[in-house]
């Protein structure tokens, strides 16, 4: 609940701050449980910022978060120790993510003995077999080592750390950005068949929708810290009423090699957070922008039940 994080920016001989990176801007959303919400945009919008806060992994400028009606932002020592249980992350790199002269048992084992979850080696072993069996690896991986693995394999490893603890919710950083595209529906759908299972809610941060689209029932759209646009998947792929949605939307490669017109993509580059636009933050990108817009901040309008546009259009 507008959620926003500011990156000092230091200057001078005196090294004073000069100004500020809004990396995140005021940011309001839900996750249903059970439920996996898409958070896409451009890399720089916020995306990874807002994923990190919720795990505390970086303190929020402002703003407040809720997990089962506590506020995250409060907890301290034995709250937060079981939060970082319940809420698991998955990241982008499962290489950098992974420690490479740990076995993967040594390394899930010397987390679930960390939090209790296993008392000796033998428990340690039977349930490490149980996560590898879990993201369809098996007991021949769990002597490897990270190098031994292929980058698939690896985030299988990653997703069976982020299992480890019995998570209620996964926050997913781009798990599949740096895989190829056949190996990427091979995690994707790993993912989906796993939060079945388990009953898990994700948050799945990736900067392209054509990936969340595969994952998500609802989907936020960010651009410069700010969410744009908020929806179903369904209602944003049909129906999406945000310019910068609609831009997004438009650089999807259709399949039809008889396509002939020259799709739209958003123009220009993506402003700096340090010196964000006035007004809309879209307005000197934006295909409809007008005079209104660089002046004025839109609000986040509800257009309709579970649809929500931060647009002058739609006010
Ligand atoms: Fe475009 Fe104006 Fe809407 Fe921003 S408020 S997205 S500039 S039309
Ligand atoms: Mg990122």
């Amino acid at each position: 609940k507008n959620l926003k994080k500011h990156f000092p920016i230091k200057g001078g001989i005196l090294s004073r701050t000069i100004g500020h990176v809004k990396a995140v801007d005021d940011i309001s959303f839900n996750i249903k449980k059970g439920e996996t919400l898409g958070l896409v945009g451009e890399s720089g919008c916020g995306k990874s910022t807002t994923g990190k806060m919720l795990m505390r992994l970086l303190e929020p400028t402002a703003g407040e978060a809720y997990f089962e009606d506590q506020d995250v932002f409060k907890f301290k020592r034995k709250n937060l120790k079981n939060y970082r249980r319940k809420v698991q992350m998955i990241f982008q790199d499962p290489f950098s993510s992974l420690q490479p002269r740990a076995t993967v048992e040594d390394m899930l084992g010397e987390i679930l003995k960390y939090h209790g979850m296993a008392k000796d080696s033998t428990e340690v072993r039977s349930r490490v077999i149980e996560l590898m069996e879990m993201v369809g690896l098996s007991s021949y991986h769990i002597g490897r080592y990270p190098h031994e693995f292929s980058g698939g394999q690896r985030q299988r490893i990653g997703i069976a750390r982020a299992l480890s603890l019995e998570p209620e919710m996964i926050i997913c950083d781009e798990p599949v950005s740096a895989l190829d595209v056949s190996i990427q529906s091979q995690i994707i759908n790993l993912l989906k068949r796993l939060q079945q299972e388990l009953e898990l809610t994700y948050l799945f941060i990736a900067h392209d929708l054509s990936v969340v689209q595969h994952i998500s029932d609802r989907v936020g759209v960010m651009y410069l810290g700010k969410i744009m646009e908020l929806t179903s998947v369904d209602e944003l792929f049909d129906n999406p009423l945000h310019p910068y949605t609609r831009s997004l939307l438009e650089a999807i490669p259709t399949p039809d090699p008889d396509a002939t017109t020259v799709r739209a993509v958003v123009k220009g580059d993506v402003p700096s957070a340090s010196n964000p636009p006035s007004g809309c933050v879209f307005h000197t990108r934006c295909p409809e922008s007008h005079e209104r817009c660089s002046q004025q901040k839109p609000s986040f309008n509800k257009v309709k039940a579970d649809h929500y546009v931060y647009c002058h259009l739609y006010e």
